[in-house]
């Protein structure tokens, strides 16, 4: 564990198991130097408990470093339930996994992410009241994935100013690859804003209602990398950016919000070397958590994350500008403020 290639100094990681559920849950937590750890829940069928390690370990950094960037009161943590989420969910297994994280005291805040949903959360709450993304109660925010993905959206335009020289989206071509819940969201923004839209996924469903709505090219999801765009925009799951898909990109930037979208960090200096600029994903990203801040907060105002949401949007900015004018890369510059952040509330 304390040699993993992604342990990064976490302060404690869980591991959870309840054979009567058939619950099996890491709960990660990076850092708790700003505040309670926070960070999503996602249900995935991991190939070995290797990979489903290795996936919190990094997500649960990242959430650190987000929480930073978007300067919440709030630390870095992650959970990740290791099933199918369209046939293993049930009430007992969430009731089990809200005990595992009422037994951390309030040291980590869990809401949605990956293969879970606001009603997965409120069975959740049955056992602990260490949760948000809630859509009842007094402070309850609902589903954080439309706020993430204003920021994906005012994140593409902030990032087209640099990268193509102009903000207006109108005629430009833009590939999301993932169109669930941020990714459908984030779409409805582009096309609002006149952009061209060619998208993939693995959910047909989800593709030909985005499709129908926004008038997207359907393209097959391997395909998604080499399509003539302006902007790549991944929107599913990390690892997307690495030595395969590299030499496909024909983009000038990339910007989207899945997390980990690099495979390591020193895909951001090759991005930079292809002329390609890439939106660090933690900082794009931050709206949801934002919400969930408000929410964990116990008084959640609109006004206070449309404030953050706007201050996030302005430190992309200056993370892409300082990257420009440095030469170094975008994922460097962020992860030095992240970390300077964390160290200065350490
Ligand atoms: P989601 O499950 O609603 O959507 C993910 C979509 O990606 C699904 O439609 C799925 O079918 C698709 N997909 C999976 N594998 C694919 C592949 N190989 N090719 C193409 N499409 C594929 O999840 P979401 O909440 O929209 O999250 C998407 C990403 O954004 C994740 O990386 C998540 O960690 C990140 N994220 C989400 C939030 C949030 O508020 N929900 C906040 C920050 C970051």
């Amino acid at each position: 564990m304390f040699d993993h290639s992604s342990y990064d100094s976490h302060e404690d990681v869980h591991l959870f198991q309840d054979a009567a559920s058939g619950l099996k849950a890491i709960i990660a937590i990076h850092s708790t130097a700003r505040g309670p750890a926070a960070g999503g829940t996602r249900m995935w069928n991991f190939v070995s408990g290797e990979a489903m390690l290795k996936d919190v370990l990094r997500l649960s950094q990242g959430m650190s470093y987000k929480n930073a960037m978007a300067d919440i009161p709030l630390g870095g943590g992650k959970a990740v339930i290791w099933g199918n989420a369209k046939t293993d969910k049930s009430p007992a297994l969430f009731r089990a996994f809200g005990r595992a994280v009422e037994s951390l005291q309030g040291r980590y805040y869990t809401a949605e992410d990956v293969g879970i949903d606001v009603a997965d959360m409120a069975i959740v709450r049955q056992e602990t009241a260490y949760v948000a993304g809630l859509d009842q109660g007094e402070a309850a925010s609902g589903d954080p994935s439309p706020v993430t993905a204003r920021g994906v959206y005012l994140g593409i335009v902030e990032t087209a100013k640099r990268a193509l020289g102009s903000g207006d989206l109108t005629g430009r071509t833009i590939a999301v690859q993932g169109v669930g819940s941020v990714g459908g969201y984030t779409c409805d923004h582009l096309a609002k804003a006149g952009a061209n839209l060619i998208i993939t996924d693995i959910d047909q469903a989800a593709l030909k209602a985005v499709a129908d709505r926004t008038g997207a090219r359907i393209v097959a999801p391997d395909e998604i990398y080499d399509v003539e765009a302006d902007i790549f925009s991944p929107c599913a799951l990390g690892a997307v950016i690495n030595e395969k898909t590299l030499d496909r990109f024909k983009v000038k930037a990339i910007a989207g919000g899945a997390n980990n979208q690099l495979v390591m960090p020193e895909m951001g200096e090759l991005l930079r070397r292809k002329g390609i600029l890439y939106a660090p994903d933690y900082v794009i990203n931050g709206g949801g958590i934002i919400n969930v801040a408000a929410e964990i907060s116990g008084n959640y105002s609109s006004e206070w994350v449309d404030a953050k949401l706007a201050r996030l949007v302005q430190t992309l900015g200056e993370v892409l500008d300082e990257a420009l004018t440095s030469g170094q890369p975008t994922n460097a510059v962020a992860d030095r403020i992240a970390r300077a952040r964390i160290a200065a509330a350490r």
